[in-house]
């Protein structure tokens, strides 16, 4: 337990951190790498930084040393599938690796979230391609910073009957189903169907909930049909 004495002497540290922060005078120079390092996360500020390394700081050394361990060890040995470029932790996926799985249809996603949000549905059973981005002329993203050819180098290689668009219904979405339809045009018999939407539009994939989302596979409807009737 702790003693009144050091409970008041954490607060006043806490109350001078709190002073501070701006001008990053931090107690310890480890405590304020720790508190920057926490702060390049998305939707971390310097504050909620502080309050987690707190946090660790009052663990178990055995708590924060397998927190750390388990960060060094994913960026160190994930790795992405050679076929889909999910993230794996083989050299092909078990998604792609698996007999069950429909070969004939691959379902177009921007990300890796996207396959998980996808999968939650259980309405698709056959493969996946991630894209691992979306073509942005704003942002200087182009079809070559996404994985678009090895798209294109799976379909040449034949088997595959479907590609299902699932990009999410923004600007950047919209360019990139255009694009790959485009590329897909020398394959003629692979039908390019995309995603229906309903109350989905203009939500990424990953913030459409799995009702609506299956629905939207289920629904899907050819890619041509969408533009010809605009
Ligand atoms: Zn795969």
């Amino acid at each position: 337990m702790k003693s009144a004495h050091e409970s008041d002497k954490m607060t006043i540290f806490a109350h001078t951190i709190n002073k501070t922060e701006m001008e990053q005078e931090f107690a310890s120079r480890l405590l304020e790498s720790a508190v920057s390092e926490f702060a390049k996360l998305p939707g971390i500020g310097r504050k909620t930084a502080l309050r987690l390394v707190l946090h660790l700081l009052k663990q178990d050394e055995q708590e924060a040393v397998s927190f750390g361990e388990a960060i060094i060890k994913l960026r160190r040995e994930i790795r992405y599938c050679q076929v889909c470029h999910n993230i794996s932790e083989t050299e092909v996926c078990p998604i792609c690796s698996n007999p069950s799985r429909d070969a004939s249809t691959i379902c177009v996603v921007e990300n890796v979230k996207d396959v998980m949000s996808i999968e939650n549905t259980h309405q698709h059973r056959g493969l996946y391609h991630v894209l691992g981005g979306l073509i942005s002329p704003m942002d200087g993203i182009g079809p070559a910073d996404i994985e678009v050819d090895s798209l294109e180098e799976r379909v040449k290689a034949g088997g595959i009957k479907e590609v299902i668009l699932a990009l999410s219904a923004t600007m950047e979405g919209d360019t990139t189903n255009f694009y790959i339809f485009r590329r897909l045009a020398p394959y003629p018999d692979v039908k390019i169907t995309i995603l229906a939407r309903g109350v989905s539009v203009g939500n990424e994939i990953e913030y459409t909930d799995e009702l609506t989302l299956g629905r939207s596979i289920l629904n899907r409807t050819l890619f041509s049909d969408t533009f010809h009737k605009e």
